[in-house]
């Protein structure tokens, strides 16, 4: 663990596994309540080196922080794979999406500004000037999930860090190694002693610890539905950010290019093995082409390369563990039990690997389509007029993304207002995300937007000052 700028260790080792074949990568050791104690109070005494720091010093840091990252960047991807079994490919991506979140927290250290408040727009403020200025709350818990190791652990850290705050992370037991390493980078490039701690263990017990704190100000969260509502439910009057699950749907109009869409869909739904909170999880496809869409997109996950995350053409690895592949593929199960078809994949294949699966004519009710899957599958429905299938997009617990292929503008549009989400699509997958755009959900997808610019905004505080002339 990382803790007031010092490596620490417990007595209690904790083995990391390349989730493909089981073997082991890493050894990282388990916090208890006197290192949660010792990681918030470090964060708490590194607040004033923060605040003094001008923008541009904490600017700076993070621009080397992002060049050290590309410089690293076989060495940073190697740990991804390693630690969550993501295919070499995607975990390149996402070592250069996660500099690129650091170059772009870097960039909002020197914009984030106030504003001059009108007072006089009441007669009540006639003689009174004032502005906002934006203050860094404080100790920022970050807990971060598997899936995204790097990138989302550095969503929230960057702009945390940019702001002024300090922080105390806690990665996902699965996968602890980049966080680590991440802070390592984080002090070789200048950050203060205690500015960013990082500590490992189960976040069923160190959670509570953390969100409990009374000097935590703050809990930024992505994961489950299920752990985020139990951090809303606890966290009383801290500040809470959630950026939960989904079940990702995307409409096919028949006038749609169903070439572009299916190879879009494919790779939407089998990257990482679907282990994306935004993977494309259920297609609703206007019968007329919903033949010919399918054929096109059994014949690209047919394509798909099975194999070691190390390889350089492997596309499909492996799940995180193999509970979730047998979770994965007993959802299939019950989906083909309840009617529908399997038009590929469908099969656990080694250690927690499952097949590239597409299914087509699947229950609404059947859990592969109104819960979040978290793996490669991904069900095929038909529609015959758009008002239907945005119903079906709607009737979801869930709102992060959705989207919509098609070349008529009117539908588009009428799509793009009427679907209730964070974040909506027009001839893109709703997989699509680049870091500096504003992301996050609504319903049980959570609250609060990330993207450094977004994210600055809820980790600081705009105070009010005002003055009498
Ligand atoms: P998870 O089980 O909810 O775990 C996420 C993090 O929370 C881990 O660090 C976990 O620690 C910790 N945790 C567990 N119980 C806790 C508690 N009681 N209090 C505080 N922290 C606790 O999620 P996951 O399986 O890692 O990730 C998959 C989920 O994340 C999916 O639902 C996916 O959609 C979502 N996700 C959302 C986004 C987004 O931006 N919206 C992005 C990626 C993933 P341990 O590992 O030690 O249990």
């Amino acid at each position: 663990m990382h803790i007031g700028g010092k490596a620490v260790k417990t007595a209690t080792a904790l083995k990391v596994e390349l989730p493909y074949d089981g073997s082991e990568v890493g050894t990282v050791y388990r916090a208890f309540r006197e290192q949660v104690d010792s990681a918030v109070a470090a964060a708490k005494a590194a607040g004033p080196a923060m605040g003094e720091m001008t923008r541009e010093e904490r600017s700076c840091i993070l621009r080397k922080v992002h060049e050290a990252m590309l410089e690293r960047r076989d060495a940073l991807a190697s740990a991804i794979v390693s630690e969550c079994g993501k295919p070499i490919r995607e975990a390149r991506t996402e070592v250069e999406r996660a500099a690129y979140t650091i170059l772009f927290s870097s960039e909002e250290a020197h914009r984030l500004v106030g504003e001059v408040v009108p007072m006089d727009a009441e007669p009540a403020g006639k003689g009174h000037y004032a502005m906002t200025v934006r203050e860094p709350l404080g100790v920022i818990a970050a807990i971060t999930p598997f899936n995204f190791p790097m990138n989302l652990a550095m969503h929230k850290i960057g702009p945390a860090l940019a702001a002024g705050n300090t922080v105390v992370h806690k990665p996902a037991s699965t996968t602890p190694i980049s966080g680590i390493l991440m802070a390592d980078i984080f002090a070789e490039c200048g950050l203060p002693q205690g500015a960013l701690n990082v500590i490992t263990g189960p976040g069923g017990e160190i959670g509570d610890l953390l969100v409990f704190h009374p000097d935590v100000v703050m809990v930024t969260f992505t994961g489950s539905p299920e752990v985020g509502l139990r951090i809303r439910n606890l966290a009383g009057m801290k500040r809470v950010t959630l950026e939960l699950g989904n079940n990702s749907a995307v409409i096919v109009d028949e006038d749609a290019n169903l070439e572009e869409a299916a190879a879009r869909c494919t790779a939407g739904a089998f990257a990482h093995s679907g282990q994306v909170c935004i993977s494309v999880q259920r297609i609703y496809v206007q019968s007329r082409v919903k033949s010919e869409f399918l054929e096109r997109m059994a014949a690209n996950a047919g394509k798909l390369v099975i194999g070691h995350p190390r390889e350089a053409g492997t596309d499909i690895s492996s799940l995180i563990t193999p509970k979730e592949a047998e979770r994965v593929q007993g959802w299939v199960a019950e989906a083909k039990s309840a009617g529908a078809k399997v038009v590929t994949g469908g099969e656990h294949r080694g250690r927690a690997t499952v097949e590239p699966t597409v299914l087509a004519d699947v229950p609404e009710t059947s859990p592969v389509m109104c819960k979040e899957v978290f793996g490669p599958v991904v069900g095929v429905n038909g529609y015959e007029r758009l008002e239907e299938a945005i119903e079906l997009v709607n009737r979801s617990d869930y709102g992060l993304q959705a989207g919509i292929y098609t070349r008529d503008m009117e539908k588009a549009w009428k799509a793009a207002r009427q679907v209730h989400v964070g974040g909506f699509m027009i001839n893109e997958i709703p997989q699509f995300r680049v870091d500096q755009m504003p992301y996050g959900g609504v319903k049980l997808s959570g609250s609060g937007r990330e993207g450094p610019r977004y994210a600055i905004e809820e980790m600081t505080e705009p105070k009010l000052i005002c003055w009498k002339v």
